[in-house]
């Protein structure tokens, strides 16, 4: 078997950054929260909870500084860690950063503020407090039709695809005098997406290595799955089954941002030994 791994899979700058910061922090401290899980990734949440970096999902009690990952928090969340006097440590993303700065310029200036992305997910929910909450959130081009405005300004949830923004906005651009546009979307989330799409046009099977709660990752898997017809997203190594490699000669591995290199490394260490049996 031919096992690739894509040219550009794994930790981003984003993530890699916030994990350098978490370290850093802990050297000093015995325990720091971090609000929600530092990354959508289980198994890298787990082995940082044994370190002494504790999940904390309110602000009571605090006993300990705080740190704001990489999704980043509205800037209410900023206004109640001050008023508590908490120590914090920012790890939001720069990339994220400038698109919550475009929401507050937008809403600002007074464009209907439209943000392309999961409603659901922290970095969304987050960029709609620096819009006041008066933002509209879609995800589809069918959403995008019923938004009617002289002037539309929109954003993009980082890691979303870039060709379903470009149709979003496409449709915006028939709704709107005038459309501000500021393409949001990560580089890296980009180049993961491309390198992906390129290997998985090649391979015979494609495994996605990433959290089930990562959107990143799963945004890579259903990528694959339209250029490759076996592909499988797992968390760990111990989700593959031999089964799955009968008859494959190329095989493809890519993973979201939020996947460490030891677990590709892990992953592509099990296959090899599945195929040398
Ligand atoms: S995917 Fe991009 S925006 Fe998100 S954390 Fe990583 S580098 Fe930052």
């Amino acid at each position: 078997m031919n096992i690739t791994i894509a040219e550009n899979a794994g930790f981003c700058y984003g993530v890699m950054r916030a994990i350098k910061m978490a370290d850093d922090a802990m050297k000093h401290r015995k325990k720091i929260y971090s609000l929600g899980p530092i990354i959508h990734n289980p198994q890298v949440v787990e082995e940082y909870e044994k370190k002494g970096l504790k999940v904390l999902e309110s602000l009571d009690d605090v006993d300990a500084p705080i740190l704001i990952r990489s999704h980043g928090v509205p800037p209410e969340t900023y206004d109640k860690i001050e008023k508590k006097g908490i120590d914090f440590i920012d790890a939001t993303c720069p990339f994220v950063k400038e698109a919550q700065d475009y929401a507050k310029e937008l809403y600002l200036k007074n464009y209907t503020v439209v943000i392309f992305g999961d409603k659901n997910h922290p970095e969304v929910k987050a960029h709609l407090g620096y819009a006041d909450y008066e933002a509209v959130v879609i995800n589809s081009v069918e959403e995008a039709k019923k938004i009617i405005s002289e002037k539309i300004g929109v954003i993009s949830q980082t890691t979303q695809s870039v060709e379903r923004f470009a149709a979003v906005v496409a449709e915006l651009s028939k709704n709107a005098k005038e459309l501000k546009v500021y393409n949001t979307i990560c580089d890296a989330t980009e180049k993961r997406q491309k390198s992906a799409m390129q290997l998985a046009k090649k391979s015979d099977l494609m495994i996605v290595i990433g959290g089930r709660n990562s959107a990143n990752t799963r945004k890579l898997y259903e990528i694959c799955r339209q250029f490759c017809s076996n592909v499988y997203h797992i968390e760990t190594e111990e989700e593959i089954e031999a089964k799955w490699f009968d008859n494959i000669r190329n095989v493809g591995i890519t993973a979201g941002a939020s996947t460490p290199s030891y677990m590709i490394d892990r992953v592509y260490k099990y296959i090899e030994s599945i195929d040398e049996k």
